[in-house]
């Protein structure tokens, strides 16, 4: 019999009643230790008191009303947005997928207002977008997400990872967008080197073609920078955000440039749900602090501690990993036997990671997590790895 919630999802038996910082209990009041921050999405740990307050407050005051009215706490978090980014304008999503649909939409509709017959969208190998018909027609080689699912939307192309060959090939007078992480998450934690971003963004410039980045799983303050994009100085025409920006609430952005977004008048997009005060009041507290310089030059500090501890434990377990890749907070151990084998040892250290594509073990903890819960992640992989190490009789 089918069970009640749609097994679209293979989870373990663990189930939490409460969060505190990078800490989660279980109903018997057994202790784990964080390191995934529910896929990069609590960027100030489980209820964050400044969180919390901030949605107390609000839903006290108010929760949803409507586009169809003013919304401060939306106008304010999109002003913050503007004021910290490339963008001139943003619209709120409930999530990763529903940016990238707008993403899409709107690079089209920028062609449509020109008159010209440009739609094509490039994406590349390993990328995720998110499970809309839109998003997994996005990816059209990736089997797991879209076998079954056809007729797919037409119009994407998907072209190699880090290979500007088959990329300026691609790019062609019928292209509307680029597509792209700058650092994947699913695909296993891989950094684009600048060069490689900088030539993209020549490419696209070259031949008229939008930009699109998808910072919903390496923004907000994940890689040390508000958005990883920043590091290399490129900045896109449109940008998706999603996961952290919430902190664990339901939220996600579309931001563009005026020239991007032209075409985006009234009547052309919606969503009810979409910017509420709720969403925004957290959202806006969110962005406040992980915005901040200091909280910033923090997130670098911690991640280079970890790092250093991270290198010193793939050196200790030559059977296990392989190397440690990634950027900021954002970590990848690439693993020398199955990832999921490391990921279930983890648990029984009771740790929290996130397996991905290509055999990674994702570490995204909260960003403002400790150095001594970081030292208590690593002695647990530590321990983790020494159980798979020792033969069982
Ligand atoms: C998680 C993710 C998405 C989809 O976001 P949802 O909120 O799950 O819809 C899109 N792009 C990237 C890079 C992601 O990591």
């Amino acid at each position: 019999m089918i069970p009640s919630v749609l097994p679209t999802y293979n989870r373990v038996p663990l189930s939490f009643v409460r969060g505190a910082g990078s800490w989660l209990e279980t109903d018997d009041g057994t202790r784990y230790l964080d390191m995934g921050a529910g896929i990069a999405v609590n960027v100030l740990g489980h209820a964050a008191p400044e969180l919390v307050t901030a949605l107390t407050e609000q839903a006290q005051a108010l929760w949803h009303v409507s586009n169809l009215y003013q919304i401060p706490q939306q106008q304010k978090l999109a002003d913050q947005l503007v004021d910290l980014t490339f963008a001139d304008t943003v619209f709120f999503t409930n999530s990763g997928t529903e940016a990238a649909e707008l993403a899409i939409k709107m690079a089209r509709k920028y062609w449509h207002e020109k008159g010209e017959d440009r739609s094509e969208i490039i994406t590349f190998d390993g990328a995720f977008h998110g499970r809309s018909t839109g998003a997994i027609s996005a990816v059209p080689h990736s089997e797991k997400m879209v076998k079954g699912f056809g007729p797919l939307l037409p119009g994407f192309t998907q072209v190699a990872w880090d290979d500007p060959d088959a990329l300026a090939q691609a790019v062609t007078e019928k292209t509307a967008a680029v597509m792209i992480e700058p650092v994947q998450g699913e695909g296993g934690i891989r950094p684009l080197p600048e060069p490689a971003l900088r030539a993209i963004r020549k490419l696209c410039e070259d031949t008229g073609a939008l930009l699109i980045f998808d910072e919903v799983q390496c923004g907000v303050g994940r890689t040390g920078k508000l958005f990883a994009h920043e590091w290399s100085g490129v900045t896109p025409d449109i940008m998706m955000v999603a996961k952290g920006i919430g902190g664990g609430f339901p939220l996600g952005a579309v931001l563009a440039t005026e020239a991007a977004a032209a075409g985006m008048v009234a009547g052309t997009h919606g969503s009810t749900y979409g910017g509420n005060p709720l969403g925004c009041a957290i959202g806006s507290k969110v962005l406040q602090i992980v915005a901040d310089p200091a909280f910033l030059d923090q997130v670098n500090a911690k991640a280079g501690f970890l790092r250093q501890k991270l290198d010193a434990l793939v050196a200790t377990h030559p059977d296990t990993f392989e190397s440690l890749r990634g950027e900021g907070l954002m970590l990848g151990l690439k693993c020398k036997r199955p990832c999921g084998e490391v990921v279930q040892a983890a648990y029984d250290a009771h740790l929290l990671t996130v397996p991905a594509a290509d055999n990674i073990v994702r570490l995204l903890p909260a960003l403002n997590i400790s150095e001594a819960d970081m030292a208590e992640a690593v002695d647990r992989l530590d321990r983790a790895a020494t159980a798979l190490e020792t033969p069982k009789n």
